[in-house]
Parts: C-alpha cells; structure tokens; sequence
C-alpha cells in the first residue's frame, strides 16, 4: 500500500519538477549555450519538417525510455518506472500543447475559449516575439502567470 502512495507521488513530483526544468532548461540553456539550437525554433531559416529544437525532445525522451526500461525490470511497484512515466507524460503534454496547439505542427484543436490555454497561448507567443538569445521572457509553460490568463488574446 506505501509503495503505491510513494510511486503516487513520485509520478506528480516529476511532472511538477519537469516544469521547472523545462523551464530552468529554456531561461538558461536553450537561451544559452545551446542557443544554436534553439535558434530556429525562434528564427526559422529552413524549411525542414524538423528543427534542431526537437533534440531537446530527444534529450528528455532518452532518460524516461531508460528509466521506464529499466523501472520495469524490476517491477511495476519501481519508482524508476514511476518517474520515468512522469517524463514521459510531461513529454506528451508539451507535444501537445507546444507543438500542436500552439505551434500548430499537426492540424489538431486549435479552437479553445478555455482562458488557462488561451493564457498558455499568449504568454508562449510573448516569448516568440524575442528573436534573439538575450532578453526573453516567459520561459516557463504549463505554470501560466495570472496576468496572462486575464488578459485577452490579441494574436
Ligand atoms: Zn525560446
Ligand atoms: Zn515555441
């Protein structure tokens, strides 16, 4: 029974601090010293279906695949296997509000009139409006600042 409530919350602690890497991940890294390949997900300068943002994708995918991998070698009560789902769902959560809702890559929901994905929307597109490494703003993702769900979406 412990296990099970452990595994719980294992699994929603690793969601929550998935936020504060991609986060921390976005604000100092891709905006850092890998903005070379952030650069085109800002600056898109070729018409390639992927960008050499999507490694980033690559980079958490690998530690999830390895702990669910090796998490279920041991059994499903593993909490490897419990972190490594929690990866893996954020991952699925940013594929689709990222890439699919906002970013429109797969022609999929894009109508909402639900005001904490129209603030997800707008405080992602405020970050797109900087188009260069330095100066960004809203790097975050799923935590959405309030003063973006109030306000209206103008784009
Ligand atoms: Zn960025
Ligand atoms: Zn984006």
């Amino acid at each position: 029974m412990m296990t099970i409530v452990i595994n719980i919350i294992a699994f929603f602690l690793t969601y929550a601090f998935m936020e504060f890497t991609a986060w921390f991940t976005h604000k100092y890294i891709m905006h850092g010293f890998l903005w070379k390949l952030h650069k085109d997900h800002h600056i898109k300068d070729h018409d390639k279906k992927f960008e050499k943002n999507d490694y980033f994708f690559l980079m958490f995918a690998i530690p999830s695949f390895l702990l669910i991998y090796f998490g279920f070698e041991q059994g499903v009560s593993s909490v490897l296997l419990w972190i490594g789902l929690g990866i893996m769902v954020y991952g699925i959560t940013y594929v689709l509000v990222h890439d699919i809702f906002i970013h429109r890559r797969i022609k999929l929901f894009q109508k909402t009139n639900n005001p904490y994905f129209k603030g997800m929307r707008l405080a992602h597109k405020i970050h797109h409006k900087h188009l260069t490494k330095e100066n960004g703003e809203c790097f975050g993702f799923i935590w959405v600042k309030k003063k973006y769900i109030k306000a209206d979406e103008t784009n």
